[in-house]
């Protein structure tokens, strides 16, 4: 099933054409995997498909309705639907591992501690829960963003970059875990510059300039 299509997508901004008329279909079940040189649009691509940014041009579909332009409807869809990873991992220093996990609930009534211990323990950070970020390692640290990313159950998971600062081998173990989600049913789209990581993917699209070759 098409979970998010984008047709025609283009972004300019005052000095660059970041997109130049982007199509790609995002599907369940399914890894995509976006490659391209620094520069070539990669983030700006997730940014718009991840509703954080608004296309110049062109048509946004989730689950076969139009995106909103309105931000409050654009956050719903997003804390509803979606999940982010990205390559600083971005968790709160000043909140145990656990706090950082419950982050994307705090808005939301239902109460999602069982779920954060689960989550936890699938990724293998259980003992980890009452640590700072700073006392854990950054395989420890992206598996906080991972669980945090999961934990309002999203359809679609965003991560750019989320192996560009670990190690191969963590690197390996992150892409796993990812393939693991998609396996399980949810879209999941991956921005990396690892050619290695292809093997983790259903689909490869790789771009430059702003396109996809
Ligand atoms: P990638 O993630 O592939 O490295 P980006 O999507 O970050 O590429 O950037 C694509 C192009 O758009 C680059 O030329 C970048 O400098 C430019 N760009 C990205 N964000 C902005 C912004 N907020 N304002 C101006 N230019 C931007
Ligand atoms: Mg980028």
């Amino acid at each position: 099933m098409i979970v998010e299509e984008l047709r025609n997508i283009s972004k300019n901004y005052p000095m660059v054409k970041a997109l130049q008329g982007v199509s790609l279909k995002i599907r369940e079940k399914q890894l995509l995997l976006i490659r391209g040189p620094s520069g070539s649009g990669k983030s700006t691509l997730m940014h718009i498909a991840g509703l954080l940014d608004l296309p110049s041009r062109g048509e946004i579909k989730i689950m076969g309705k139009r995106a909103p332009r309105n931000d409050a409807q654009r956050a719903k869809l997003r804390s509803d639907f979606m999940g982010f990873v990205f390559q600083q991992f971005a968790l709160m220093p000043s909140l145990t591992v656990l706090d950082n996990i419950l982050l994307p609930t705090v808005f939301s009534r239902t109460n999602r501690d069982g779920r954060a211990a689960e989550l936890a323990e699938s990724l293998g950070i259980e003992e980890r829960l009452k640590h700072f970020p700073n006392q854990i390692s950054g395989g420890e640290k992206q598996r906080v963003a991972l669980a945090r990313a999961l934990v309002n159950d999203p359809r679609l998971i965003f991560a750019d970059e989320p192996t560009g600062n670990l190690d191969s081998k963590t690197g390996e173990q992150v892409m796993k875990l990812l393939r693991r989600l998609a396996d399980g049913g949810k879209a999941v789209v991956v921005v990396s510059h690892n050619p290695e990581h292809d093997k983790f993917a259903d689909t490869v699209i790789r771009m430059r300039d702003g396109k996809i070759l």
